[in-house]
């Protein structure tokens, strides 16, 4: 018999019932290091206080009213988030997928706005992750989130990712442009090089056509700045981001350009429940505290700890493991070992840690982690690798 809960994950068999910062307690009495914070969404770890605050304020005075409203949250929101990067304005949605749907939706509607309505074509990356709807199961590169469910969503032109020919190759009149993460999440965690973003900017450029990239996980502090573009000094026409914006509460956003989103009048697009009083107390609160000084300096710090302990590690267990990705609080480690028995000897052991693409680890803790927690992470790695190596 199916389960009431339509069985679209393979689930560990534990309940949490509280989380207090990287930490999450199980109804069985467990408690967890939670180095997968959600798939990277926990930004702030559990019940952070200023987090809990604001939404306690909110939901005694308003949830939602719709977007035929003016939203106060929005526009504050909107209004520090095209501050702080390129971008000029901001749709609010639910989640990746849906802030990644407006970024394909803008570049399409840019390009026909000029005139070029056969400019439809997005050149998507291999081992990509967009999310699951049906647009943006295209663009993405993971095969089981397509199998048996039709005819793909066409207008997608897959290149190896970090090859600047292939793209090059690929752009034709058809295009209308680049969809890329600059840290590919579930594909491996592999930061793509920041020349190979200057050229893709380049190549956008010089066809006019929009650069686009999805932070849905690396952004919002996750790398040590507030979004990975600005480690590469590139800067993208087009930003999806969700994840870490919303601290746990569900929200997306598509930041763009004046030039690229000036088609996108009223009517073009929308969402009901998008950018919800609740959900911007939710992400007011975030921008907050990633925005207090010293913030990012304490991410960069408490990065460099865990990357150089998972350094340690696959020096010290070189026949698990082969070398540390990702950058910043996004890391990874490639295995030589099935990553998922990994990952599941470490939930036996207490810490929570998420498999990737081409057999790597996932740990995305919570920013607010201390030297204290990586070091107790560590020691729990230690212990299953030893027994990994003793029974090997
Ligand atoms: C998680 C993720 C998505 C999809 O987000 P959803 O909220 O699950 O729709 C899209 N892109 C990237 C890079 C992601 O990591």
């Amino acid at each position: 018999m199916i389960p009431s809960v339509m069985p679209t994950y393979a689930r560990f068999d534990v309940v949490f019932e509280r989380g207090e910062g990287p930490w999450l307690y199980a109804t069985d009495g467990r408690r967890f290091l939670d180095f997968a914070a959600g798939i990277a969404v926990c930004a702030l770890g559990h019940c952070h206080p200023h987090l809990v605050e604001a939404l306690q304020a909110q939901v005694g005075k308003l949830w939602h009213t719709s977007n035929l409203y003016r939203i106060e949250g929005q526009e504050k929101l909107s209004k520090r988030l095209t501050e702080a990067t390129f971008a000029d304005t901001v749709f609010f949605g639910n989640s990746g997928a849906e802030a990644n749907e407006c970024a394909i939706k803008i570049a399409r509607r840019y390009q026909f706005d000029k005139g070029r309505p056969e400019r439809y074509r997005i050149v998507v990356m291999t081992t990509s992750f967009h999310g699951r709807t049906l647009a943006t199961v295209a663009a993405g590169d993971q095969a089981k989130g397509k199998y048996g469910f039709g005819p793909e969503t066409a207008g997608f032109d897959r290149v190896p990712f970090e090859d600047i020919e292939a793209v090059k190759a690929a752009i034709g009149p058809e295009t209308a442009g680049i969809l890329v993460e600059p840290v590919q999440g579930e594909g491996g965690m592999r930061a793509a090089d920041f020349a190979y973003l200057r050229q893709l900017r380049e190549l956008a450029d010089a066809n006019d056509i929009l650069l686009m990239f999805d932070e849905v996980q690396c952004g919002v502090g996750r790398t040590g700045k507030l979004f990975a573009y600005e480690w590469s000094g590139v800067t993208p026409d087009v930003m999806a981001i969700a994840k870490g914006i919303g601290g746990g509460f569900p929200m997306g956003a598509c930041l763009a350009t004046e030039r690229a989103a000036a088609p996108m009048v009223a009517g073009s697009h929308g969402s009901t429940f998008g950018g919800n009083p609740l959900a911007m107390a939710a992400g007011n609160a975030v921008m907050d505290v990633v925005s207090e000084p010293g913030f990012l300096d304490h991410v960069n710090a408490v990065a460099d700890i865990l990357r150089a302990a998972l350094a340690e590690r696959v020096k010290r267990f070189p026949e698990m493991f082969e070398e540390v990705r990702g950058l910043g609080l996004m890391a990874g480690l490639k295995c030589r070992v099935t990553n998922t028995d990994l990952v599941n000897r470490l939930f036996e052991h207490g810490l929570l840690c998420v498999s990737a693409g081409d057999n790597t680890l996932r740990f995305v803790p919570p920013l607010i982690i201390e030297q204290e927690h990586v070091e107790a992470a560590m020691a729990i790695l230690d212990r299953v690798c030893e027994t990994w190596r003793h029974n090997a």
